[in-house]
Formats: C-alpha cells, structure tokens, sequence
C-alpha cells in the first residue's frame, strides 16, 4: 500500500481514530534549526544544559505512572506528519553541496538532524538529560570504477564500499588459494603489475584486500563462487595494505586465466570525519535498570532518507515527548545513533565505549529502522535466546503479542546484523525490533517493500502513514511496558559477557554491517 503524505485514504484498523486532517508542508517551512555545523553545536549543547526549565509544567510527583494505553492514545499522525516534514526540509539543507536532499553523515542535512533532534528535546528539559557522543566515522566515495579485460570494458563490475582508488594497467592476475583468508593463499604472489582474484567465502573482503595487498597485488577482484550475483560489499575499515577492490560476476571470473590482462581504474576516496549520537535518558527512573532504544539519525547520501530512517528518527522523537506525561519505575534512554549507512558505526561505538559497570545497567536495547515503508509488512526481528543475549526473545514476543491484539498480520525476519542491534548484542545485551521492510519483498503481494530504499525518492511520498502510526504506537508500547516493570524480565548475564565480548565479535554471527555484506 502507498499512500500519499497528506490524504489518509480509510484504514480498518481501530488503532487510526485520530483526527486525520494534516497539515501541509508550506506549514512548516518557518523551522529555524538549531545548528548547522559541528562547531554550533557544541556551543549550543552547553546552553541546553545550562537552561532553567520555565513555565508552569505539573510536578513530575503529579504525573501518572506509564500506561500502555494512555500513551499509545497519545501517539497522532499529525505529530508524525509534522516531524517528518520538519526532516525533509532539513535534508534540503544539502542542496548547495550534493545537488539533491540527504542526510548522509557530514552533510548540513544530518547536522540539521541532529541540531533538530536536540531543540526537540530541549523542550522536554524538565523531563530528560541529554548528551551528544563525537567519534570518527569513515566515509568513502566512490566516483566511478572500471574494468577492463584484454582491452574490452567489462560491463558488470560493482566497486566495493570503502575501497581506495586503483589504476593498474596491463596488470596480470593472480588466483588466491582456498577462499584467501590465509597467508598461505597468496604463496607464489609476486609483488609487481599484478591483481588477485579471490572467492567469496570464510572471512570478511576487507581481509582478502588487505592480505592481497600485503603480498604485492596492486588491485583485488573478488566473485562469490555460488552467485552469479554482484556482492553489494563493504571493506569495512582499511589497513595500510588494502588495495582497490572490485566485485566481479562467478561467470567472468571463471573466464579468467594466467594469460588475462587487466586494466583497474578507481577513482575513490576515504575519509574520516567526525560525527555525534545523540542519547536523551529520562531524569526518573532507576537508573541501574535501563530501557533502551534508537534510532539512526543519518541516511544514504543518494537521498533524504525520510523512510530509512527519518521514520524511526520521529517516532523516537514523537515517542518520547509523550512520555514525558507520565511517572517511570525505570529509566528510559532514547538514542539517535550517526553513521548507521556507513556500518552501524554510531550504535558499535556507543555500545562498545560502555563500561562494564554501565552495560550491565542496559537491561535492554530496541531497535527501530525503517516504521513506515510503503508496500509495508509488520516486521519482528526474530531474535531467540539460543543464540542472542536471553531476553532477546522476550522483546520478540512482546511485538508479536501486541500484533496479534491488534489483529494485525506480523512476519519474522532474520536478526542478520542489517541495524544498529549488533554493537549491543554483542555486548551481551538482549536486542530486539520491528522493521517495515526494506530492498525485500513483501510475503504477501510479492512487490517490493520499499521501492525508494537508499534511493533519492525516499522522500515525503515514501510514507505509509498508517504502518507509521502502527509501529509508532507499538514502540510506545514497548517503552511504556518495561519502563513500568520488568520484574518479569530476564536479569542480565553480566558475569559470563566481560569474558565473552572479545569472543562474540571475533566469532560473529552477522554477515551484515546495517545494509552492507561485510563477507
Ligand atoms: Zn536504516
């Protein structure tokens, strides 16, 4: 189903009793954003914390306590509208510097996001204390990438992300033993005009570049031996020897011999940059017990990503300023992580920088990425407590329980390591989501979920208005059930993780890092 942002066609579901007349985007065009640069913001967090809350707002002791219902009732289109408008005109922002909307990671469109997200939560500064979280996040372009073989173009090709340039010419090839995870792959590899080809397989691309690279090859081919597909792969960060690395079809590859003569030209660059989360936790609650949840904050650079995730960006926002209406038994924290297109880095970092004595305080992490795709599904991230943090499957079965009341129709995904879950579980803290659907297609009519996925039409009209209030409503939901009791609530395994989290990231089970295969 897609509807269009601002008519609202009948819905048979009892959840959309709202008033639906929204409001047109010209409505909000008088949006002053609070920063548009690093610098600003940084000025601009210290006053935040420093403002006396005024006005007459009830005592937090008069509020009363979280109530699933109360606060799913709270949840309006028009404040989804609103918000998501608000976001649009901030990806605009980029204009000038990327030709089209985004709110890619070092753009004024995602500084606007940010600086956004904080003068939202400035409003609710008797309610939440709020923090920004700096760390480098790498960005890379790709400018364009070819291939030739024995003189012709190869048509196919596909640049890994994060590769560096290359322009090898005339170069001979090399075939990696087994899946060239070893160093024992590249023995008889000669340093000089050379490009390995090596399969898919064992571990992740970024260490075939780099074990390529160490050896002498000065570019890397790699093909997946059971696909002809193109491998839309990440190199992951780069060491001193990763070379320019292409992804070629099992077809050409088996077309290669000794006698092949190549020709790699990249133009590509990667960087590092600095960019923030942004983590409000409410100012009650216990704080030994917490209620987490995120949303990322950035998008692709192709477009203004206002489904992906401009959507769970505004629910968050939605979410939490209803909250602020009511008592809490534990402590909320809200988290809008950067840099989840670039590999979940926001989420990994923050995950990652947790002491021990502050991971053990997390009793849970919800993730929330993509609430509004178009030709939508009801997606629950099945997440089992065999093989994730015990709890994971509790949260699994809170959104499918809720589903299920509402007589709305659910399907399982795999907890594949596509959004910013990952960092936490593998920091031994139990992880769940719901999600809309994304590049798949939906189990019902067989089209594709959302069309505009990582694309510039990710835009106003890439909303289905109805799953936002849905999946809104659940995460309200979800955070008005554990932030009013968890006592029934696996306890954290804290004893076994400090041990185990070298162990759980060597050995991870995610082939993914957010949308990118990392092997
Ligand atoms: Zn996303």
């Amino acid at each position: 189903m897609r509807l269009p942002f601002v008519t609202l066609t009948l819905l048979a579901t009892s959840l959309l009793s709202n008033a639906l007349v929204l409001p047109s985007p010209e409505q909000f065009l008088s949006q002053q954003f609070l920063a548009l640069n690093k610098e600003d913001l940084k000025e601009q967090v210290i006053q935040l914390n420093a403002i006396e809350t005024t006005g007459s707002l009830p005592a937090y002791e008069d509020l009363p306590l979280v109530d699933t219902d109360d606060l799913q009732n709270l949840i309006t289109l028009e404040d989804l509208n609103s918000t998501a408008i608000d976001l649009y005109h901030i990806a605009e922002l980029s204009l000038g510097e990327y030709g089209h909307p985004t709110r890619v990671i070092g753009s004024k469109g995602h500084w606007g996001t940010i600086g956004y997200v904080l003068k939202q939560l400035k409003k609710l500064k008797h309610y939440y204390t709020f923090e920004t979280q700096e760390f480098k996040a790498l960005d890379g372009r790709v400018l364009s990438s070819n291939l030739t073989l024995n003189g012709e173009p190869v048509e196919k090709v596909k640049a890994f992300q994060l590769t560096p340039g290359a322009h090898v010419y005339g170069a001979n090839l090399f075939f990696a033993a087994n899946k060239g995870c070893d160093e024992s792959d590249y023995e008889g590899l000669s340093a000089g005009n050379t490009v390995a080809v090596i399969q898919r397989g064992i571990c992740p691309f970024g260490d075939k570049s780099s074990l390529a690279g160490k050896f002498g090859a000065r570019a890397a081919l790699i093909y997946d031996p059971l696909s002809e597909d193109l491998m839309p792969g990440t190199l992951g960060e780069p060491t001193d020897t990763t070379v320019g690395t292409l992804g070629i079809t099992r077809s050409l590859a088996e077309s290669l011999t000794e006698e092949s003569i190549v020709d790699v030209e990249i133009n590509a660059f990667v960087r590092y940059i600095t960019t923030k989360n942004v983590i409000a936790e409410t100012i009650h609650g216990d704080h030994d017990n917490v209620v987490s949840l995120g949303a990322h904050s950035d998008s692709v650079e192709a477009g203004p990503g206002i489904n992906d995730d401009g959507s769970g960006t505004v629910s968050l926002l939605t979410v939490a300023k209803q909250l602020s209406k009511f008592k809490v038994n534990n402590a909320v924290r809200f988290a809008w992580w950067a840099a989840e297109e670039e590999g979940l880095l926001g989420s990994n970092y923050y995950a990652n920088s947790l002491s021990p004595e502050e991971n053990a305080k997390v009793r849970l992490f919800m993730d929330y990425d993509m609430m509004a795709s178009p030709n939508y599904e009801y997606q629950v991230y099945n997440g089992s407590n065999i093989d994730n943090p015990k709890g994971s499957e509790e949260i699994k079965n809170l959104y499918i329980d809720w589903y299920n009341k509402n007589e709305l129709p659910w399907v399982l995904i795999p907890f594949d390591g596509r959004s910013d879950y990952v960092g936490f579980i593998e920091n031994g803290i139990p992880g769940g989501g719901i999600a809309a659907g994304a590049e798949g297609l939906n189990s019902q009519n067989g089209e594709v979920l959302d069309e505009c996925y990582h694309q510039l039409c990710d835009d106003l009209d890439n909303l289905a208005w109805d799953a936002f209030l849905v999946n809104t409503k659940l995460i309200a939901h979800s955070v008005a059930t554990y932030s009013k009791d968890l006592s029934s609530f696996p306890e954290r395994e804290v004893e076994s993780k400090v041990n185990d989290v070298s162990e759980n990231k060597k050995q991870s089970k995610f082939l993914y890092r957010g949308s990118h295969l990392i092997m």
